[in-house]
């Protein structure tokens, strides 16, 4: 680490993105990784920026700057393409337009959840917020299945003990919709209220966190559950995880 935040956050992000890439979970250019910069740190006023308005504003990102990976970026290649496919992001002080450097590649195309779900943490009061997005696989699989969103959230959370400690908001099942909208994003944000993880059915998981470990850990512990329920339900033929009292014994 450099000590300069813009550098250190592309190490982070780029790390980050080779991991989930050796666990087979952004095929191609699937996956985008966030990170708000602390306040006070980042794109300067005065840099020359390309603005955009948002369609949503963002009260509690105002003047704040966040890096993000760039529209058809390969996780595989972040390490090597560092420099271009990782982009700084500021946030005017009004919070309803933002700006990237003039010149610089397009932000991913969920850059809608990227910048809802990253100011739901910052009016958490959080100094810095990232967000996590892979095609996870097992994931993937359970789903898209056509069991309802609140039995796969309760079946997820009793998958093993790590969901309780990681994920304490829980997760939360969004059906599907078309990719890359505003209206995703602010849906996906509306579920992030009152969780750290959304599973976009048949799409992929999201991982909300102050940093961008626990951002990590949230699609990670999520997917292992997947992954759990999906072998007990081929070897047993149902779900078992945590029982109410196996539960009670994690608090
Ligand atoms: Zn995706």
């Amino acid at each position: 680490m450099t000590g300069d935040p813009l550098s250190d956050a592309r190490t982070e992000i780029a790390l980050t993105a080779a991991h989930l890439a050796r666990m087979g979970w952004s095929e191609g250019n699937a996956g985008n990784i966030s990170l708000l910069l602390p306040a006070g740190t980042g794109l300067d006023d005065d840099d020359d920026l390309v603005t955009e308005q948002l369609q949503v504003p963002v009260q509690s990102l105002a003047g704040r700057t966040f890096m993000v990976t760039t529209l058809g970026s390969r996780f595989r290649r972040l390490e090597r393409d560092i420099s271009t496919d990782i982009i700084p992001v500021k946030v005017d002080d009004s919070g309803t337009a933002a700006g990237r450097p003039r010149g610089s590649r397009k932000p991913t195309s969920e850059f809608s959840s990227h910048v809802l779900a990253l100011a739901v943490g910052a009016a958490r009061g959080w100094e810095t917020a990232s967000l996590v997005h892979t095609h996870s696989t097992s994931m993937l699989a359970l789903s898209s299945s056509e069991l309802p969103g609140e039995m796969l959230e309760e079946a997820v959370e009793r998958a093993h003990p790590e969901v309780s400690f990681l994920l304490r908001r829980g997760v939360k099942f969004l059906d599907f919709m078309a990719p890359g909208s505003w209206e995703l994003g602010t849906a996906t944000a509306e579920l992030f209220e009152s969780a750290d993880c959304v599973v976009w059915r048949k799409h992929g998981i999201l991982g909300l966190g102050a940093t961008l470990d626990e951002a990590c850990d949230a699609v990670e512990v999520t997917e292992k559950a997947a992954r759990l329920l999906l072998l007990e339900k081929s070897a047993f033929d149902r779900f078992f995880g945590l029982k109410d009292r196996e539960l009670k014994k994690l608090y």
